[in-house]
């Protein structure tokens, strides 16, 4: 059984034909997925997937991409996370990709609502769920100061470096690998996989992107997470079986989610 830890579920090409994503899931062995907030005007179809379907858990967060849309006060977060079946706070972090001529100067907003997040997740005692790209430096600056110790969480969609890795590890964050692993090019990824150990290694699919090879350039689901499995047995050259118990295992002690229980397996079907 695999978990997928990061998905969008609530983006409406994958909430249209939520029935036969589920029943591709349960034919590929998926047995649970996060569902990622990415806006507060999100959140209340995110959080609805958990609480219709057992096996869905949500998060509440704004994506440091979203601009336009409203702005999360850590009362917000906190009130937000409070509701049932929400195990996470994120997506939040820093993405300096897409600058559209501003200097990294002019991000100070995204800063800043990353620090709302961080000190949401230290109040509710949640975990963090982190975007960085092409920000990794000040992802890890915040962090600290925001006193890393005492939050812990995820680096999702990890493309970064083997050092990066390394201080994420350090502060006790696990690293979650997405079909990017599976991409011909991804060869520098593929060695960060392989420093990485297994028992701080979530899988996911960040569907709707980023579907895995041989499926790249289709929409993703997580019912495609069981090849970000097989990528990562491939590396560390063990068992595809290995990989999905421990990943699975990670997911339920960092987000403090119980096993589904039997007779939920059979709802699930
Ligand atoms: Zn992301
Ligand atoms: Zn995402």
């Amino acid at each position: 059984m695999y978990v997928d830890s990061h998905c969008h579920l609530s983006f409406p090409e994958l909430t249209a034909r939520l029935d036969d994503i589920r029943a591709d899931m349960a034919a590929a062995s998926v047995d649970r997925a996060l569902c990622i907030c990415t806006t507060l005007e999100e959140f209340d179809q995110v959080h609805a997937l958990a609480t219709r379907h057992d096996n869905f858990w949500a998060s509440v967060g704004v994506h440091p991409d979203n601009e336009n849309v409203q702005e999360p006060s850590v009362d917000d977060l906190v009130t937000l996370a409070a509701r049932p079946r929400v195990v996470a706070i994120g997506e939040t972090g820093l993405d300096y990709y897409r600058l559209n001529g501003r200097t990294i100067a002019d991000m100070a907003w995204q800063r800043e609502r990353f620090r709302v997040h961080i000190r949401a997740g230290r109040i509710t005692r949640k975990p963090l769920v982190i975007h960085t790209r092409s920000a990794s430096e000040d992802t890890l600056a915040v962090l600290r100061e925001e006193g890393a110790g005492e939050s812990t969480g995820v680096f999702h969609c990890f493309t970064e470096t083997m050092e990066v890795a390394r201080v994420a590890l350090d502060l006790g964050f696990m690293i979650s690998f997405s079909g990017i692993i599976t991409f011909k090019t991804a060869v520098d990824l593929r060695e960060v996989a392989r420093y990485v150990p297994l028992d701080r290694c979530l899988i996911e699919t960040d569907s709707p992107y980023l579907a895995p090879v041989p499926f790249r350039g289709k929409t993703n689901t997580p019912a495609f997470v069981p090849y970000v499995a097989k990528q990562i047995a491939e590396i560390k050259n063990v068992s595809q079986e290995e990989v999905a118990e421990q990943t699975s295992r990670n997911f339920e002690i960092l987000f403090g989610v119980a096993k589904l229980s039997e007779a939920s397996h059979e709802e699930v079907r």
